[in-house]
């Protein structure tokens, strides 16, 4: 039995795997998919990407969308090489086409380069997770677009988006707050979705269980020393205290309302991607890593 603290109700297994896909669906139905939609799912191989493609899968075979797994390589040994293994083993099972995109071939470093001792010292501002979100997200959105996506589907939960509403309250980030919503096409950005933002990190665990989706379960070396290990604990806390707290996180980010942020996507001067400036961020994190 799963005990709901929230609304204080008891869910079988069943009811609870129900739960779960009509959360999906529920989210999906905002963004209906067709015969003539690709979408590219980011899977790292984590229970969230893991339950999103497993769910995708289905609906894709319902509608005749067609899906395409994208797994962006970091390099981070140990992690990452075990967590793409995962991804091999599933796709293979759901006969879902797969291609690896890696931080080594695409920019010429990864992410262990940068969490060498040598590198911390030159930047020591620069912890390896403020680089890693901005390159995973450009090569994401460049294998999706090469791919002919129309969608680009990520597994963030419920738990992901109340610490990134709460991360960008902390760093005053109302530009970064605002983009968390989504947005559709623009230059050359593939929409982004998120159908499994409003189901908690525990009922994903508990949907892979119940319905014997394989995962990964190891951790980056690199996870236990940023901003989000500490609003996690921070909001896991309240959630504990208050049940319902990451619920009422995401519905207040969801009823204000954040002025449109200023300026047209173009192409970055650097790699032809698409920014909202001359110089796309990944470009500018690109030239501190080189420069130093
Ligand atoms: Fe990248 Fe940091 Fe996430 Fe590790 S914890 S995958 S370094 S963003
Ligand atoms: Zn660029």
């Amino acid at each position: 039995m799963y005990f709901r603290a929230n609304e204080g109700s008891h869910y079988c297994g069943a009811c609870l795997s129900e739960q779960v896909e009509r959360s999906f669906s529920k989210e999906m139905s905002r963004t209906p998919l067709s015969k003539d939609d690709v979408v590219a799912v980011g899977v790292s191989g984590g229970k969230d990407s893991m339950v999103l493609l497993h769910l995708m899968n289905e609906l894709a075979k319902k509608t005749r969308a067609k899906l395409i797994a994208i797994t962006v390589d970091e390099g981070i040994e140990g992690y990452r090489d075990k967590s793409i293994d995962a991804v091999r083993n599933f796709v293979s099972k759901l006969s879902v086409e797969h291609r690896v995109v890696s931080f080594k071939n695409e920019l010429d470093f990864s992410i262990d380069d940068m969490s060498e001792k040598t590198f911390v010292e030159r930047h020591p501002s620069g912890k390896a997770c403020t680089y890693c979100g901005v390159f995973r997200r450009k090569l994401l959105n460049k294998a999706a677009r090469e791919a002919g996506a129309t969608k680009i589907a990520v597994g963030h939960n419920l738990d992901d988006e109340a610490q990134s509403v709460m991360m960008n309250v902390i760093r005053g980030d109302v530009i970064r707050m605002k983009r968390m919503g989504g947005h559709t096409k623009k230059g050359g950005l593939i929409p982004r979705i998120k159908p499994l933002k409003n189901v908690p990190e525990k009922e994903i665990v508990a949907y892979a269980l119940l319905n014997g989706i394989p995962y990964f379960d190891g951790e980056c070396p690199n996870s236990f020393n940023n901003v989000r290990r500490d609003v996690q604990t921070i909001v896991n806390d309240l959630e504990a205290k208050y049940p319902g707290t990451k619920s009422q996180i995401i519905k207040f980010y969801g009823k204000i309302r954040i002025e449109e942020v200023k300026g047209e996507i173009q192409s970055c001067i650097k790699c032809g991607e698409p920014s909202s400036s001359s110089t796309c961020k990944a470009c500018e994190l690109l030239g501190n890593v080189k420069s130093k």
